[in-house]
């Protein structure tokens, strides 16, 4: 089993200065080379790998290939798309807190799918027309309930060969979700509070959980964090609501943040009703806290 050999994987799980590194269906339990100790503390879960093999389960990481993402919080490399999960009802959906998610993906340059579970909860016509509202900017939407099983096919499909990240708030059923298309996953369901310690502790220490047959991973966290706004600028936010762009090009200013400025194309496409009100009220929340911050500094 010694060889020479480059082997390629992926890290999904780091303990101390050992990295589990998953290659088709087996899992690979390996060591640094020496001269890349300096890489100790940058090596992260998603990384994709080169090893040699030095036991039939054990193996020295050789090399580590570019990165093309990277999430901070939980620390993930390559996560390819975030699933944006909210629940129908119980908690209640605020359309608010859906764009914030939102926003936040795309400012990690992650395509986000948004998610709408417990969907058996809510009358057919008031979730149609959350579910226009964002099929209409061009989110893909996948209407789902654990409960009773259905969409769960559609989003096992959307997950597969892909490193997904499920974010979202706590209740709506992400780890319910998770062990609908993975039983092998067994994650802790139910209420908030008995959650609670876990969510804590796994924070830092993202794991990735393999799809059946190695086809995709997802991350073992809930994704993002709030904090993550600050340091962003005004103008980019913008770029974040994708509904805005065919109009911010025709207004007056070139730096138009589309708030109080005069012939604002943007403002007119909110008020003839092609931008919807609820997510320009969004747009005008966030811009708001952002200007709160840079006037903290
Ligand atoms: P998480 O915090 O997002 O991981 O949410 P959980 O998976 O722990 O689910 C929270 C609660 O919602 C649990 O009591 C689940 O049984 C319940 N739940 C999950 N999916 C559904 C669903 O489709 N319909 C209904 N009615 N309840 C659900
Ligand atoms: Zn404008």
């Amino acid at each position: 089993m010694q060889g020479n050999e480059l082997i390629q994987g992926i890290v999904v799980k780091t303990y101390n200065s050992f990295y589990y590194v998953q290659t088709n269906s087996s899992q690979i339990t390996c060591t640094l080379r020496g001269r890349m100790k300096q890489e100790r503390f940058s090596l992260l879960v998603g990384d994709i790998v080169q090893y040699t093999l030095n036991g039939p389960d054990k193996g020295v990481i050789e090399q580590i290939l570019p990165r093309r993402t990277k999430l901070e919080r939980p620390m993930v490399a390559n996560v390819d798309q975030v699933i944006v999960t909210f629940a129908a009802a119980t908690p209640d959906l605020h359309v608010g807190l859906v764009d914030r998610f939102l926003v936040l993906a795309a400012l990690s340059g992650l395509k986000a799918y948004l998610c709408i579970n417990k969907i058996e909860l809510l009358p057919a016509d008031r979730l149609q027309d959350i579910i226009n509202l964002y099929r209409a900017i061009g989110y893909p939407v996948l209407a789902l309930s654990a409960k009773e099983g259905t969409g769960v096919a559609e989003l096992k499909q959307i997950l597969y060969g892909k490193i997904s990240a499920f974010a979202g708030p706590s209740g709506v059923g992400k780890s319910t979700l998770l062990n609908a298309i993975e039983p092998g996953f067994q994650l802790t369901t139910g209420e908030l509070s008995e959650k609670i310690g876990r969510g804590k502790h796994t924070t830092r220490f993202a794991q990735l959980l393999p799809l059946a047959g190695g086809e995709g991973f997802v991350v073992d966290t809930p994704g993002f964090s709030f904090t993550e706004f600050s340091g962003i600028k005004e103008a980019q936010l913008a770029d974040c609501f994708p509904e805005m762009e065919p109009y911010s090009a025709h207004c007056r200013f070139s730096s138009c943040l589309h708030v109080k400025e005069p012939q604002c194309a943007v403002k007119e496409a909110v008020t003839d009703g092609h931008i919807a009100q609820s997510r320009y009220a969004s747009y005008l929340e966030i811009i708001g806290e952002l200007r709160e911050q840079r006037n903290k500094f």
